[in-house]
């Protein structure tokens, strides 16, 4: 029998300098099981969810996730795989990543997948990566990013993470690219164009196809941030209108569990020039056995361990399948045809300043209310949880002033929606004071927002 090597207790505190050893015992609560049950249990129902509430939250499509495909992820078969198995004894898992890479590559239109990024901005990173990969070996020197003024963030934060430098395009009054500006911005420099379509105020912009074919004119390519294919999925796909490369959110668009910091995944999907470049390994399939197709010489390499947050593809995997292509393309239509429900029932106390239709999304906004009553968008947010609704998206995008970004979704029924838009009719009668101080029925009313994003505080002291 070998020796163990692993340090004993004894051992290891000999190695500590003294002052880090702890001298009385750790003041640690001591509390009976039961309570701390209790004190979980009750903690986990003060948060909304969309278990337990309607949850309208613009940009982040927080759809009902069916719990088949909870129970299906966690069949023993998928949840008890390890990556480090041999592939023959993973070959169900690696068939279903397979047709994960083939059904991602068909509904974008764009045919080389890495399943690997972890999220959304991850995905972005990588593709961005890609494109500098790429850029490099035709001996092209690129620097510049495009993203519109109504980007997610990060967009041009991928952008400078990758090496590039971000420029800002400005929309135009209707919401949409300002052409005039693109082409002032277009040059040999360019290396992507980072573009969210249908965009961020919820609008298709139906000049894409035009904007990729200048990019690509100046040699550069065409991003799709893919975080509003909820609108479109099985109505258009980004490959055929342009894009080189995408990233889908699997935690949107296709049922992954949301929030709470993940983990998501952010796939990505490239076109065929831009396929060699993509992450390794990627699954391949020969002589019917799949396998981790390693020998990519051109590959950026990993940029996740293991094949990616699997978790959340099987569950994306079971939301596909049982769907199907048509079942897709209905849910793109439900998630339309309810947002378009919400704005026209609400534009005439909170209007809509681009577009009289949307996809699955709107940005109305409070300005009026607030010229009149002194009632922001912050407010409404904020009493709308005394109303048992989770708040829509507030202050985002910014190219709208007091703007409320809302965002039903298809698996919400007429009923809700109406008791949404009542809710926020009776609101709009209360008076300014109750909603200065709502909301009066959470633990927390109204925390500092600024100080919790740039100071948090998220370690706990015993006596705190
Ligand atoms: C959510 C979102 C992202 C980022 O995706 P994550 O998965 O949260 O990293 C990027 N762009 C848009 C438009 C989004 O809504």
């Amino acid at each position: 029998m070998p020796d163990c090597e692993v340090l004993q207790d004894r051992e290891i505190r000999d190695l500590l300098p003294e002052t880090a050893v702890a001298t009385k015992p750790l003041a640690l609560p001591e509390l009976s099981e039961p309570d701390v049950v209790r004190h979980y249990t009750n903690l986990s129902t003060l948060n909304m969810s969309v278990d337990t509430h309607f949850y309208p939250l613009g940009s982040c499509t927080m759809k009902y996730n069916p719990k088949r495909n909870e129970r299906l992820a966690g069949l023993p078969g998928m949840a008890h795989v390890h990556p480090y198995q041999t592939e023959s004894s993973l070959q169900g898992m690696l068939e279903l990543l397979y047709a994960m890479q083939e059904m991602l590559g068909e509904i974008s239109g764009l045919p080389c997948v890495s399943l690997q990024p972890a999220a959304g901005a991850h995905g972005e990173l990588t593709a961005l990566m890609t494109a500098v990969a790429y850029f490099q070996h035709r001996g092209e020197a690129r620097t510049k990013v495009l993203t519109p003024d109504s980007a997610h963030g990060t967009n041009p934060a991928s952008a400078t993470m990758a090496g590039l430098t971000a420029v800002t395009l400005k929309s135009g009054a209707d919401g949409c690219v300002d052409m005039d500006d693109l082409r002032s911005k277009l040059d040999e420099d360019v290396a992507v164009l980072m573009i969210t379509n249908p965009n961020t105020l919820g609008l298709f912009d139906g000049q894409v196809k035009e904007i990729a074919e200048l990019v690509h004119d100046v040699g550069g390519l065409v991003y799709l941030d893919g975080a509003n294919m909820n609108a479109i999925l099985g109505v258009t796909r980004p490959g055929d209108f342009g894009a080189d490369m995408m990233h889908f959110n699997p935690h949107k668009t296709f049922s992954g569990p949301h929030g709470g910091g993940g983990p998501g995944a952010g796939p990505i999907c490239v076109n065929e020039d831009l396929g060699p470049f993509l992450p390794k390994p990627v699954v391949g399939l020969r002589d019917n056995e799949y396998y981790l197709d390693d020998d990519r010489p051109l590959s950026i390499g990993r940029v996740r361990s293991f094949f990616g947050n699997v978790g959340v593809l099987v569950r994306a995997y079971c939301y596909i399948l049982s769907h199907g292509p048509d079942g897709l393309k209905k849910v793109s239509e439900h998630a339309v045809l309810n947002a378009n429900y919400m704005l026209s029932r609400i534009r005439h106390i909170l209007p809509v300043p681009h577009g009289n239709r949307c996809m699955h999304e709107f940005v109305a906004s409070a300005e009026t209310l607030k010229k009149n009553k002194g009632i922001t968008a912050m407010d409404l947010a904020k009493r709308l949880l005394d109303y048992g609704f989770h708040a829509p998206t507030v202050y985002f995008p910014l190219v709208v002033p007091e703007s409320m970004m809302m965002e039903p979704t298809e698996t919400e029924s007429k009923e809700t929606l109406d008791a949404f838009c009542e809710a926020l009719f009776r609101i709009t009668e209360e008076s300014s004071e109750t909603l200065h101080s709502a909301p009066t029925t959470t633990l927390i009313s109204r925390p500092d927002e600024v100080t919790a994003a740039r100071k948090p505080v998220v370690t706990w002291n015993p006596g705190d």
